[in-house]
């Protein structure tokens, strides 16, 4: 007997028919004799629409009600799957977050998860239920509701599997598995077999939406190996495991673009020491997360400042932006929403040279315009105008021959 745990995305619980296939698939992975422990995403499009609802009666909602309205979805596709359970015989009993026993921080929105305590989940376990648990909540020391993050029940299935010691860990999606680039942007991508933390973890973070990279940091930290696949076929899917010496062989593994950013442009601020400092610190104070950074060599005194923040973050970067320049006595802040990030990891750059060549010549021929850069040792990533992202990411796929 295997303990496995199954996450199902919303895509995958997306209608009561959808709800239905998910349970059939629940029961068959029982039926081979298996403990199984569900998490479930709320039905895709939900999150979303409470969000947006939130937004339309106040454009800065407080974090707390947020979480208290956002937890509601997933707590629907909870009990609609133990019913489905129910419906085809098997002994299924939800839990939320809470009653899982996640137990996170106290930040709202995003928190992070501080321990889990599996004791309801064990004791369901052992009366012979599969356990259903709600994705993407947990519940603070004071008892609060808590969300943590978009795409957090990645996170809540990766963590319970390291809690309750699992023995594999299933994340079911609506693709096949993890792709050398998003298949719906690159028709010709191709599934990897294997992937390592550390370019998931980069992919992940850099646009691809497929994990959360949240939930890969932790994979990685608690050795938790799972595997991204499909809910609507048997197809294998992705291993994600730990890097082994074969996976340099290939240059690049894949291929993420990010469209999710905006560019704040800093223009004639003073060009003296502390200006840049002042900038930053007072964004870091606002919780703004700055990525890519360039400044414009200094004349007549002054000097150009530009960086890169989530898109979510433009409303808090500029009025940081203000705040500083404010204090250091002149500069103007432009915010602009038409770029995209692209970017190219894999563990073999570290082994082979010519990447950035190769990334760089196939922009020039699609024409696209890099405005930043940024590197490190497993990733490039450009910043260029999101009308020609699509084109230069297929474009950049095919100069690396990652296709099918
Ligand atoms: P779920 O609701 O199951 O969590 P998501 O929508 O969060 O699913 O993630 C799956 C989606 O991620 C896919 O439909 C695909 O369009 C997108 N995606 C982006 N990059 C990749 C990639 N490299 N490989 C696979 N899917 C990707
Ligand atoms: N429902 C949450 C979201 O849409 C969590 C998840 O789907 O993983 O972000
Ligand atoms: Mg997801």
């Amino acid at each position: 007997m295997a303990r496995i745990v199954q996450k199902y995305g919303g895509t995958s619980v997306g209608d009561v028919e959808r709800i239905k296939n998910v349970a059939r698939r629940i029961k068959a992975t029982r039926d081979a004799g298996n403990e199984v422990v569900v998490v479930v995403s709320a039905r895709s499009g939900v999150t979303n629409e409470l969000i947006a609802r939130a937004q339309s009666i106040n454009p800065m909602p407080d974090d707390r009600e947020m979480d208290m309205l956002l937890a509601i979805g997933e707590q629907e596709t909870i009990a609609l799957t133990a019913m489905a359970l129910h419906s085809l015989g098997v002994p299924a009993v939800s839990h939320t977050g809470a009653q899982a026993g996640i137990v996170t921080e106290s930040m709202h929105t995003r928190a992070r998860i501080v321990k889990i305590s599996p004791v309801n989940i064990e004791e369901s376990l052992a009366g012979g239920s599969v356990v259903i648990v709600a994705g993407f909540q947990g519940m603070d020391a004071k008892g609060q509701i808590t969300t943590l993050g978009r795409g957090g029940s990645d996170l809540t299935a990766i963590a319970l599997a390291g809690a309750i010691r699992a023995d594999v860990c299933q994340i079911y999606t609506d693709v096949d598995g993890v792709y050398t680039a998003d298949p719906r942007i690159v028709k010709d991508a191709r599934k990897l077999d294997v992937v390592s933390y550390d370019e998931m973890l980069e992919l992940a973070s850099l646009g691809s939406k497929v994990m959360q990279a949240r939930s890969v940091e932790f994979a990685k930290k608690y050795g938790v190996v799972f595997e991204v696949r499909s809910s609507f076929n048997d197809n294998p899917g992705t291993i994600v495991k730990e890097e082994v010496a074969s996976m340099e062989d290939v240059m690049v593994r894949g291929v993420a673009v990010d469209r999710n950013q905006a560019k704040v442009v800093v223009s004639n601020i003073l060009d003296k020491p502390g200006s840049a400092a002042q900038v930053f610190q007072t964004l870091a104070k606002a919780g703004v997360n700055v990525d890519m950074i360039v400044q414009n060599v200094g004349r007549n005194g002054v000097a150009n400042l530009t960086f890169t923040v989530g898109r979510d973050d433009q409303l808090r970067a500029r009025k940081a932006v203000q705040e500083a320049i404010g204090a250091i006595g002149g500069g103007q802040v432009e915010v602009y929403e038409g770029i995209a990030k692209l970017s190219v990891v894999g563990v073999g750059m570290r082994s082979h040279s010519g990447v950035a060549a190769t990334l760089f010549s196939t922009l020039a021929e699609v024409g696209a315009n890099i405005e930043l850069i940024s590197t490190s040792e497993i990733k490039i990533s450009v910043v260029i105008g999101v009308d020609k992202v699509d084109e230069a990411a297929r474009a950049v796929h095919a100069a690396y021959k990652l296709q099918a």
